[in-house]
């Protein structure tokens, strides 16, 4: 059986690059985090491309009321129409006069230069007053200055953490913290094998209601279940919490070793495990059956985007036969990425940070039979004759967990298999369906 997984050494990237990349900014992931947290609105104090990125990636209709919105600031503040705090609190006044469920406020700041200037701790802090008790009000930064979007939620989740009641006495601390945002139907499916496998105390990080945050202390254990959580990391080992190392929950190899670290964590039986994950483990290796004839021996470049591409490409090695021309990450925390690395092949190249140019020379040289790559870079690929698949959707979809094993690989799967009716079709002279 594939128990408890022990990181061993990674080795170093092999290229690490720091020219340009394409990658969204950190706001993005309000788009995951707003859906999550039920009683929570997210107030961007940004500009008008922050709205207009906002409009168009979430493909928010403007009836519908979503948990976010924009203050733009940069036209008043330029212009030295307002004083910017009291533009926000008209901002947060009128928004609280429509929308009195809210029951956490959270400020986002950007990256236009008015805005860094702007001290938004401070503004929390001042509305916090205001506001409380019926209202939280915090902040963090989902600057474009950083990286890549998925910081967006470390910095959320680093913010949550700080605020997080501490644990006065052992029974008042969470016992397992399980970090990183997760789709509410991995969560159901994680909370039903943890209650199974008899562990108590179990959290997840954010939770659905931002009422639910629990005290964190020295005896709360937390794993993470997305691997760019350096700030959260760092946010609960000040608290005193202790991390269980191990892989991500991608694949049936991936879950069983998560679960299992999480199970050697809390003293569960080899024969209490065996018989919890039995039946969850043969289903996602069926279900990866189906789809290993797609996917074995296929050379797949994995561009930087979300940091998940490590996790991605072992699975795709280990689990369907792919084979890895290039895996990319736009940063790689080294200790929380440890595992997954040291479980692919000796000598595939991996790249750290971006230079989009030189990796798209290496792309074309390499001739991958799929390009896993941001939206932007997608359609010149496919214009070109070449197979992609948007690794955003990753982000998005449901892919953690045994039971969404199946849909993981479909994922990659599904170009190919597209392509190869098209071929048929044509061949045949006959129309196919795409879908
Ligand atoms: S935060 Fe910066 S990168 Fe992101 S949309 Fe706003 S201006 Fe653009």
């Amino acid at each position: 059986m594939t128990r408890p997984f022990t990181a061993g050494c990674a080795s170093p990237p092999t290229i690490r690059q720091r020219g340009q990349h394409e990658v969204f900014c950190g706001l993005t992931s309000i788009i995951w985090l707003h859906r999550k947290i039920q009683d929570a609105f997210f107030l961007i104090v940004g500009s008008r491309t922050c709205a207009h990125l906002m409009q168009s990636a979430a493909g928010v209709m403007i009836f519908s009321e979503p948990r976010f919105a924009t203050a733009i600031m940069e036209e008043r503040d330029l212009a030295g129409m307002a004083d910017m705090h009291d533009e926000l609190d008209r901002v947060v006044d009128k928004l609280l006069a429509r929308r009195p469920d809210i029951k956490m406020l959270v400020l986002v700041g950007s990256c236009p230069s008015e805005v860094i200037k702007f001290d938004l701790p401070k503004a929390a802090e001042r509305l916090n007053r205001q506001h409380a008790p019926g209202l939280r009000v915090m902040s963090y930064s989902g600057s474009g200055i950083e990286t890549t979007f998925t910081q967006g939620e470390d910095n959320f989740l680093a913010a949550l953490i700080g605020e997080a009641p501490s644990a006065g006495s052992e029974d008042e601390a969470a016992r397992l913290v399980i970090a990183g945002c997760l789709p509410e139907v991995v969560e159901d499916q994680f909370s039903r094998l943890l209650r199974d496998l008899g562990i108590p105390g179990v959290h997840f990080l954010p939770a659905r209601s931002s009422s639910a945050t629990p005290a964190i202390g020295p005896q709360t254990k937390f794993i993470l279940a997305q691997p760019w959580l350096g700030a959260a990391t760092a946010a609960l080992e000040a608290r005193g919490a202790t991390r269980i190392d191990t892989i991500f929950p991608l694949g049936e190899q991936g879950t069983t070793a998560w679960l299992g670290a999480i199970a050697t964590a809390f003293d569960v039986t080899e024969a209490r495990f065996e018989e919890v994950t039995q039946a969850p483990r043969q289903r996602a290796r069926a279900a990866l059956r189906h789809y290993r004839p797609w996917l074995e021996g296929r050379r797949i470049f994995l561009f930087p985007d979300s940091q998940l591409e490590p996790s991605l490409a072992r699975f795709l090695v280990n689990e369907t036969g792919a084979e890895i021309v290039e895996v990319g990450s736009p940063y790689l925390h080294r200790d929380l990425s440890a595992g997954e690395i040291a479980m692919l092949p000796p000598g595939v190249p991996i790249s750290e940070g971006q230079d989009v140019d030189m990796q798209i020379d290496r792309c074309r040289a390499a001739e991958p039979d799929l390009i896993v790559c941001g939206m932007g870079l997608a359609n010149p690929f496919e214009a070109e004759g070449r197979l992609s698949k948007w690794s955003i959707e990753f982000v998005f979809s449901p892919i953690q967990g045994y039971e969404q094993t199946g849909d993981l690989a479909e994922l990659f799967a599904r170009p190919l298999r597209r392509s190869a009716m098209l071929t048929q079709g044509l061949a045949g002279g006959e129309g196919v369906s795409c879908n």
